[in-house]
This record gives C-alpha cells, structure tokens and sequence, in this order.
C-alpha cells in the first residue's frame, strides 16, 4: 500500500476504502482531486465528507513539493527548483513547441521531469553528477514534479480545468534506468486514464545506455520513447566522457536498442552534445552515421551549455553546422538545437547547482 496519496491506484485506494467501510465510489473522486486537480492537502477535497478527509489525512501523506525558485518567462523555457520533504531539491524544465517546428498556434508543452537527488553515473561534463547520487526520488516525487507544474500553471491562469503539460521527457536529473522500479510506477500513474493521462507515445525516457534497463524496457506493455544518450560515436571518444561506457560499450548498448527496436516497432533517439575539442571533430560523423543508419535512429545534436566549475565549451556555431551538415549529407536524420538554452541554465542539473553552492 502507498504511504502517500500521490502515488495511490484505484486499486488501493478502494482496498483502504472497503477496510473503512466507505463507499468506493469514493475513490473515483479522490484519484480526480490528486491527479486532475492536483490537491496540495485533503482539506481541499470539497465533495468528500469530512470524516473521510480526516482518516485520509492520517493515513496517507499528501503533499507537493515546495516551489523554492522558478525561472524564465511564459514564452520562453520555464525552470522550477522544487523542494522535497527532506529538503532535497531537484529540477524541471518547462519548454514550450519551438514556433519554427510546430508553428505559431502550438499548444505543445513538454515537461522535463527529475528521478534522483544528484547522479551517481558521473559524466564529465553533467552538473547533476558532479556532487554524486543522494537518492532516488519516490514514484510520489515523480508524479509530484508534474503535479505540482500543473497546479502552478492552474493557480496562475485561474482556469480550474487547465491542463498545461501534455507531453514529458525522463531527462532531468538523475539516470531514470538506475531508479528503474519507482519510474515505472511513476509512469504507469501519468500514463493512466484515471491518473495524469498523458499518452505513453507522448513520454520520452533519456538513458546514459543501461543495457539491461533498456531490455527490461523493451518487456513493459508501453510504448515510451527511448532516447540515447550517445555523445560519442567511438568507444575512445565515450569513454573518457561517460565512464558508463566502460561498464556498457558501444556495442553492448546498441545490442539493448535493438532489442527495444525489434519489440516495440519505434525510432529511437540518439542525444548527441557538441563539446568543442571532445567530440565535435568531423571524424566522429562516420561513426555516428553508421550507427543511426543501423539503428533507424535519429539524431539530436544540441550545444553543450556551459556548467560553472567544469572547462567544457560549445564549439562555434559555424563547427555545429558542419557537423550537421554532414551528418544530413550521409543520410542521416538529424537536428541540430538552435535555440539560446544558457539563459536559464538549461541545461540538467544546473539550477540545484547555483542555489546549493550559492553561485551568482
Ligand atoms: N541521465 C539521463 C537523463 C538525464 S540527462 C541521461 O544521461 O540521458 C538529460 C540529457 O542532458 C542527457 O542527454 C545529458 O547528456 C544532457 N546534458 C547533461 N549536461 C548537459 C550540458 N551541460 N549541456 C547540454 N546537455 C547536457
Ligand atoms: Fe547522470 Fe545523465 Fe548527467 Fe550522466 S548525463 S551524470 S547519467 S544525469
């Protein structure tokens, strides 16, 4: 049984329900109050009786995470650096549709969502690693991050049935295959008629290359996007930037896509950050090429932003471009990110990093 009202199934909920001998009718009105309007506490669930408010007070926690700093615009990328009952903190990013992909009249909102405290896979050049893994958030935080953005928005517009978030990316902090258990439970909740109801061809998880996580993807009877966090198409290049390549080379990796290519039917991703000097150098474009080639994977190119404490850069523009360019010119699809992510530190990780470590 879930300790907390934010990770509850109809299930459950109507096993407590009939342990108390309350209609379980009931339930259907609590699930709405939790996940469609986002209840921060029992007392805001109005058509419940009292009584039954108070024993789900006791019995279940219910709360979101506390917003401690939010940033950027309506119109622009939108950060929130949330706050947990321990005080841990973690991110999600907000990104409206880019007008030049989707057009001017796109109400495309896609959720970057958080799974752990920190990061234990280290990759040189992330901001989410650089202090280690603390811990693994609970489904209830998972669920919580997309509840508590869509109350905000509900809140600020005054439009009790406003719904914001309508598709969601795994590609905050943390490496979702490592809290494997608690995402699926997370995403089984959003993904629910009765729960966030955002389609599983609408959620995308990002993985470092867990092998085995990704073929334990490739059994669950959803259709996630699977995107890849490559960042180096040789085994030298991936190496010395993402230490989880020696626990699950190249090979062993695209072995796992495979798998999740050959059982769910689908493209798969490839995220492939320009760092200048470390693997924006055009001989990594063959390789690169040949592996989407292989895989049917498309590839997303984005500008490395800046992480203060850490020497990367991104290359100048002109390099970005000629990488793109020969990638398109092998028959690659490919897309290169354009937009002005150093803003509002975009990048993961980042935001916790400034206000923890008190940086300007
Ligand atoms: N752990 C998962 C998901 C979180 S990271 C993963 O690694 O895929 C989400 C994406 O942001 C990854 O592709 C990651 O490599 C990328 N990223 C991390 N730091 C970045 C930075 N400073 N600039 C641009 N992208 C970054
Ligand atoms: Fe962890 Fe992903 Fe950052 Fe690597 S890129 S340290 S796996 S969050």
């Amino acid at each position: 049984m879930p300790s907390s009202l934010q990770s509850i199934t109809p299930e459950s909920l109507k096993q407590q329900l009939e342990a108390w001998h309350v209609p379980v009718y009931r339930a259907d009105q609590i699930l709405r109050w939790v996940y469609r309007k986002q209840a921060n506490s029992t007392e805001e669930m109005s058509n419940v009786p009292k009584s039954l408010r108070d024993r789900l007070q006791e019995g279940f926690a219910c709360f979101l995470p506390e917003c401690v700093q939010k940033q950027g615009g309506e119109a622009s990328t939108q950060k929130f650096l949330w706050r947990f009952h321990d005080g841990a903190m973690v991110e999600s990013v907000l990104i409206p549709a880019s007008p030049a992909l989707y057009g001017e009249a796109s109400d495309r909102h896609t959720l970057c969502v958080s799974t752990q405290v920190g990061c234990a896979y280290g990759c040189r050049f992330c901001a989410s690693g650089l202090d280690g893994w603390k811990r693994n958030l609970e489904p209830e935080e998972i669920v919580g991050q997309l509840l508590a953005t869509e109350r905000y928005f509900r809140l600020a517009d005054g439009d009790a049935q406003a719904r914001k978030v309508n598709n969601l990316v795994i590609m905050g902090m943390g490496e979702p295959m490592a809290n494997y258990e608690n995402l699926m439970q997370a995403l089984r909740i959003i993904n629910a008629p009765w729960g966030c109801g955002i389609g599983a061809r609408k959620i995308t998880i990002s993985t470092s290359g867990l092998a085995p996580r990704i073929e334990d993807l490739a059994r669950e009877p959803f259709q996630f996007r699977l995107a890849i966090s490559l960042h180096g198409a040789t085994d030298a290049v991936r190496t010395q930037i993402m230490p989880v390549n020696q626990k699950y080379p190249i090979q062993v990796l695209m072995d796992a896509c495979q798998t999740y290519i050959r059982k769910k039917g689908k493209m798969i991703t490839f995220e492939y950050i320009l760092i200048e000097g470390v693997n924006d150098g055009l001989e990594q474009v063959e390789p690169l090429a040949e592996w989407s080639r292989r895989m049917h994977a498309k590839v997303n190119l984005i500008p490395y932003n800046t992480v203060a404490g850490l020497p990367w850069k991104r290359p100048e523009e002109p390099v970005q471009e000629a990488f793109l360019e020969q990638l398109l010119a092998k028959g690659v699809k490919a897309t290169l990110r354009r937009e002005k992510g150093h803003d509002i530190d975009a990048a993961c990780g980042q935001l916790r990093l400034r206000v923890e470590k008190n940086l300007p």
